[in-house]
C-alpha cells in the first residue's frame, strides 16, 4: 500500500515534519531564503526566488522541478561555487564561503573524469590531493569504492573505453571515496538510456543501504524524485520557488501500478498548476 503524496502535502511556506527516523539525525545543511542570480550585460536573470530546506543526515533529499527552474543553480550554490544574492546556506552550522570536500558533485556529463588518468588513478587522485592520503592508503580506498560500484576489473582502464553508464559509476565511487558530508547530484543519470538509468537508481540506494550518505539529488523526472528520494522539494518554473515538500520514502522500484502512476499525476499538479491544489 502506498500512502498518498497530497496527505504529506505542506504549503510551501512550513516545511514537512521530518519522520521519526530523521529526527533522530543532525541536520546538516540548512538553505535559508536563498535568491540566486545571474547577472548578465543585459540584464538579472534570478535563478531561484527564496528557496529553504533543510538537509538531515541520512537523507535522500530530492530537488524536484521543470528545466530552468534554477535546481542546477542551487546546487551549485550549496557546492560554494554560486554566491546567494540574498539568503544564506549553512552546513553543519556553518556557513558555505567556497567550495570543500566536504561537498563533491557527480554531475551529468560522462566527460568529467580526467581521460589521460586511469578509473583508477581518477579516484585516488583526489584522495591525494584532498585528503592528503598516502599513496597506498588512497589506491586502497579507491579499490573498496571501485568494488563497490562493481569496477573493480576495470582499475586500469581508461575513461574512453568505458560505457556512459560505467563513467557515471567511477564518478560516483569518486564521490564517495571522498567521504563527504553531502554527497551532491546533478541529473546524474539523465543521459543514460531508460534500461541504465533504473539499473543506476537500484545501484544508488543499494549504495546508500550499505553506507548511509547523506544526499541532495537534483533531477527533473518525478519518477525518478520518487523512487531516489525519501524527501522532495517540488520547485515551480523559472524562477524557482519552493512548491511543497513531500515524504516519499516509501516508494520503490517495484511500487509501480496504479497508485504510483496517481502520485506522479499529483505532483504534476503541483508542478505545474497555476493556483495551489485543495487539500
Ligand atoms: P535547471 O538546472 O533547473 O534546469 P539552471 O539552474 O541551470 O536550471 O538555470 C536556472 C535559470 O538560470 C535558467 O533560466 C537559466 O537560463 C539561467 N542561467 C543558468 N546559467 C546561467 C548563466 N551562466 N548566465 C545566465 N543565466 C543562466
Ligand atoms: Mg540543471
Amino acid at each position: 500500500m502506498v500512502a498518498d503524496p497530497a496527505v504529506l502535502y505542506s504549503p510551501a511556506a512550513q516545511s514537512a515534519a521530518p519522520s521519526r527516523e530523521q529526527r533522530s539525525s543532525e541536520k546538516l545543511l540548512a538553505v535559508d531564503n536563498v535568491s540566486l542570480e545571474y547577472r548578465t550585460r543585459e540584464r538579472i536573470v534570478r535563478a531561484t526566488h527564496q528557496v529553504s530546506f533543510d538537509v538531515y543526515g541520512g537523507d535522500r533529499f530530492v530537488l524536484l522541478g521543470p528545466s530552468g527552474c534554477g535546481k542546477s543553480t542551487l546546487l551549485k550554490a550549496v557546492a560554494g561555487f554560486i554566491e546567494p544574492s540574498a539568503g544564506s546556506i549553512a552546513l553543519d552550522g556553518k556557513p558555505v564561503r567556497g567550495p570543500g570536500a566536504d561537498r563533491i558533485v557527480v554531475f551529468q556529463e560522462f566527460d568529467q573524469l580526467p581521460p589521460w588518468k586511469t578509473v583508477l588513478q581518477n579516484v585516488a587522485f583526489p584522495l591525494r590531493v584532498a585528503r592528503k592520503l598516502g599513496r597506498a592508503e588512497a589506491r586502497e580506498r579507491a579499490l573498496h569504492y571501485l568494488d563497490k560500484v562493481g569496477l573493480a576489473q576495470f582499475a586500469h582502464a581508461y575513461p574512453h573505453t568505458l560505457s556512459g553508464g560505467m563513467k557515471q559509476r567511477v564518478a560516483i565511487a569518486r564521490a564517495l571515496a571522498m567521504q563527504p558530508r553531502v554527497l551532491l547530484m546533478d541529473e546524474p543519470f539523465a543521459a543514460l538510456d531508460a534500461l541504465t538509468r533504473r539499473r543506476m537508481q537500484e545501484e544508488l540506494l543499494r549504495l546508500w543501504d550499505d553506507a548511509r550518505f547523506t544526499l541532495l539529488f537534483v533531477t527533473h523526472s518525478i519518477e525518478e524524485a520518487l523512487i531516489v528520494g525519501n524527501r522532495i522539494l517540488l520547485l515551480s518554473p523559472h524562477p524557482g520557488r519552493v512548491r511543497a515538500e513531500l515524504n516519499s520514502h516509501q516508494y520503490t522500484h517495484e511500487s509501480g501500478g496504479h497508485e504510483f502512476q496517481q502520485s506522479v499525476a499529483r505532483i504534476h499538479r503541483l508542478l505545474f498548476e497555476e493556483t495551489e491544489p485543495a487539500r
